[in-house]
């Protein structure tokens, strides 16, 4: 069974900022893209995910400028005594449109687990914040043909049943290519986006269109047109070339 319809054709580029970028430097950074987007044709939507200390600035900036802001990550629960934490609603109030969940950097270093990257989705959603749910496998779990088997758990364990093709992206970054420079073959690519699409049509039925898909892992303005003309891939989660505004410009003009 294949559900109806992409949510949007639109390719979308993502930025991942993660815990990098000072004030003055991140607003130059933001300034270029700003520009370029002013003074030429875009052919995506683009999200920039900066650290948390940056968002009111980016919030004040950002109105007007076709950039849509993210959050890295969100807690579970409303509000309350949990140090150190950001929740959903301060997200929304900082005007982010999106939420990275599920990233592996947190599900290993922080052991977040997908039943946790689950109630982060409801509560973003409730908030009206898009999920962006990462998944992936190790090099590992590839090497040992598992790669398939958790991916599948991950999808089913960390999308929520309030998830729509409207309100989710599923990002497939191979944890073994984040930050590695290594990138799989377009043909493992396709294969797993086109798995990730199989499971969510067989078993998710709270679909009822196909959500966007993206890629994430070493991507950089030389890989990324190759990776777009992948059947399946509907856009890209980027690290570290995002914080390189002239790199990340070169992604975005790939996307045209
Ligand atoms: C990421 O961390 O989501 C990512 C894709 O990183 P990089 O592009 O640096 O591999």
């Amino acid at each position: 069974m294949s559900k109806k319809n992409k949510s949007k054709k639109f390719p979308i580029i993502i930025a991942n900022w993660k815990m990098n970028g000072l004030l003055r430097e991140s607003m130059q950074n933001f300034k270029h893209i700003r520009t370029n987007i002013h003074d030429s044709l875009v052919g995506c939507e683009i999200v920039v995910c900066p650290p948390y200390t940056l968002l009111r600035d980016f919030a004040e900036k950002i109105p007007g400028t076709g950039i849509k802001l993210g959050g890295q990550n969100c807690h579970h629960e409303p509000d309350g005594a949990y140090t150190g934490e950001i929740s959903a609603h301060m997200l929304r109030d900082m005007t982010c449109e999106y939420v990275i969940l599920g990233h592996s950097e947190r599900r290993t270093t922080l052991n977040e687990g997908s039943e946790m990257v689950g109630k982060k989705a409801t509560i973003a959603h409730q908030n009206k914040i898009n999920t962006i749910i990462c998944v992936g496998e190790t090099l590992y779990e590839r090497d040992n043909e598992l790669a398939k088997i958790v991916v599948r758990e991950q999808i089913i364990h960390s999308i929520p049943k309030c998830s729509t093709a409207e309100n989710t992206i599923v990002a497939y970054e191979p944890v073994w290519a984040i930050g590695t420079g290594a990138v799989p073959t377009s043909e493992q690519i396709e294969e797993m986006h086109k798995y990730i699409q199989t499971i969510i049509a067989q078993e998710l039925t709270q679909f009822k269109n196909e959500p966007r898909i993206v890629y994430g892992g070493s991507i950089n303005s030389n890989n990324s047109e190759s990776i777009l003309s992948i059947d399946g891939v509907d856009g890209l989660l980027v690290g570290k070339a995002s914080l390189d505004p002239e790199e990340f410009w070169g992604i975005i003009e790939s996307a045209k």
